[in-house]
């Protein structure tokens, strides 16, 4: 299986800090793949070194094969990558198809840098709503929506330039859990649907271990395990570092 997003000997240090080191793994097309580690371990800096929020000191990214390390966001998101952002990001006094609309109008296609017009943008806010079942809420206002359902949005906007990777950070968070178990199926459809590798960060255990195809494992700036939700589960590196409450959640 060819893997979309490759990663290799990432690195970044903030003084003496090694916040990420020797980071190497890949996602592949249609996986659901949740990246996981105590606080500090250095998810969020692995994270925004992949959305170009931060530049790596080190190390090479590559999409479907092509060098895309150190681009800038929205390069990154011309190529291909996708990404979810907080409802704060969404307009609350627009409504659901316009945030939509604003979001595949500013697409570009993948061979050269063009444009959507209005009506095309409307016909593809359409489509994507129907994909994730809010064409009943297509007109309401954003500022009214249930939070389940501006996660769902959320969901729908990161997917508007079709990406080949989609980059979701805490994709639940405030989320109550059977919501959240509805996003997390909905993200699976989705990746293999659209066949669109999705990346995750998340606390909740149950979130990770019910819905990841795949868990990569990281501590103090290192990734120490990689593989299937019961292979990560029964490592004993991984139990060690989840000392504590999230043992229990873990071995689960
Ligand atoms: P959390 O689950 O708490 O969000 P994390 O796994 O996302 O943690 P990071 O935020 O990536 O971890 O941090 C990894 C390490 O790098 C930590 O020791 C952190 O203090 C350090 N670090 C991260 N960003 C910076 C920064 N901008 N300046 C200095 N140190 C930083």
């Amino acid at each position: 299986m060819m893997s979309v997003l490759h990663v290799s000997d990432l690195a970044k240090s903030y003084g003496g800090v090694h916040a990420v080191r020797g980071v190497a793994f890949e996602v592949a097309a249609g996986e659901l793949v949740a990246l996981i580690g105590p606080n500090g371990a250095g998810k969020t800096t692995t994270f925004n070194m992949l959305n170009g929020q931060i530049r790596p000191d080190a190390g090479r990214v590559t999409l479907d094969g092509r060098d895309v390390t150190g681009f800038a966001p929205r390069q990154l998101w011309r190529m291909g990558v996708g990404r979810t952002f907080q409802i704060a990001a969404t307009f609350a006094s627009m409504t659901v198809a316009e945030n939509v609309e604003v979001a595949l109008m500013s697409q570009t296609g993948s061979f050269g840098f063009f444009r959507r017009g209005r009506s095309e943008a409307r016909q593809g806010a359409a489509d994507l709503l129907q994909l994730i079942g809010m064409q009943p809420q297509a007109g309401r206002s954003c500022g009214e929506l249930a939070y389940g359902d501006v996660k769902r949005l959320e969901l729908a906007i990161g997917l508007a330039n079709n990406p080949r990777l989609l980059l979701m950070d805490e994709p639940c968070a405030g989320m109550a859990p059977r919501e959240r178990n509805e996003l997390m199926r909905l993200a699976a459809r989705m990746a293999k649907e659209r066949n669109t590798a999705v990346l995750f960060t998340e606390h909740d255990m149950d979130v990770v271990f019910g819905h990841a195809t795949r868990v990569l494992v990281m501590n103090r700036g290192r990734l120490i395990a990689s593989g299937s939700p019961s292979e990560v589960r029964a490592n004993a590196d991984v139990r060690s570092v989840y000392l504590g409450a999230r043992v229990e959640a873990v071995g689960a």
